[in-house]
């Protein structure tokens, strides 16, 4: 893995660009995952743990795996506006992003950027709510909204839920509305067939687990995933991800680090999964 401060001119070829995102502005219960991204980065790096994936991939000595620090963020500029740009400007190297939030909010601009260079994308989106709000307490860009402004601007051919276990009639609604795939909680199974077509955009929000075995979130929805059931899920997809997201950490909410150790294990295995496919 290497280690790259902006501006990322020298990018290697195909490369995977671990990028952090510490905004938690959009929050609407509590904030704190903009704490984040230096956190899983201290469990990703422990002692205590090494660098090989699961697929045999080591990422310690990968120089395909770059990490390129976190986005740093000024009141002048919008924030949203900021990811884009910083999004695109990755995209332009030909590097596939690799996020640290943050909050859900992010992925929005995140996906804006990314439909600019894939007019086909999935995303597959692993959360226990659906964030498809129209607005959550007055705001349109909230992190419980990201994927109804996603839609509504067609940005991408499919969206896929996994893992919802919070719908309410609005819910149900914007999923008519959009053409939302969703796979209830209640329905899931190890064994369900995704039916992925490349490429894919992979968006994990950790409160899809199990609250007791990643308490490091804001909204505790029991009757979640378990960590190794979304490992599987993320080792079985058999196309290229070209980008991929792991938010909600909170580490005022965490026990310990457990949660943050929780995230480094999905950072590293879809690191290793994104560099084993090349896109
Ligand atoms: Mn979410
Ligand atoms: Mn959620």
């Amino acid at each position: 893995m290497i280690s790259m401060k902006p501006p990322w001119d020298s990018l290697p070829a195909d490369s995977v660009a671990l990028l952090g995102i510490p905004d938690d502005e959009s929050s609407s219960f509590m904030q704190g995952p903009a704490l984040a991204p230096p956190l899983i980065r201290e469990a990703l790096h422990s002692p205590a743990n090494h660098l090989v994936t699961e697929l045999g991939i080591d990422l310690a000595t990968s120089d395909r795996l770059v990490d390129v620090g976190d986005l740093e963020f000024d009141e002048a500029t919008n924030r949203r506006d900021h990811i884009r740009e910083n999004l695109e400007r990755l995209l332009d190297r030909r590097a596939r992003p690799l996020l640290l939030g943050g909050d859900h909010a992010i992925t929005y601009p995140i996906v804006q950027a990314l439909a600019r260079t894939y007019s086909d994308l999935t995303i597959l989106h692993l959360d226990a709510h659906t964030d498809l709000y129209d607005e959550l307490d007055g705001n349109r860009y909230s992190h419980g909204c990201p994927m109804a402004r996603i839609m509504e601007e067609g940005l991408v051919r499919r969206l896929l839920q996994v893992g919802i276990r919070t719908l309410t009639p609005h819910h149900r609604e914007q999923i008519e509305r959009f053409g939302v795939e969703v796979i209830e909680m209640r329905h899931w199974r190890p064994d369900v067939d995704l039916n992925l077509a490349g490429p894919v955009y992979l968006s994990l929000d950790l409160d899809v687990l199990e609250p007791g075995i990643a308490p490091g979130i804001a909204h505790y929805e029991p009757g979640g995933m378990t960590t190794r059931e979304v490992l599987n899920l993320i080792l079985g997809i058999a196309v290229p991800i070209v980008g991929a997201d792991i938010v909600e950490y909170n580490p005022r909410r965490d026990v310990g680090t457990i949660t943050a150790a929780v995230a480094a294990r999905f950072v590293k295995e879809i690191a290793g999964k994104m560099l084993a496919l090349p896109d």
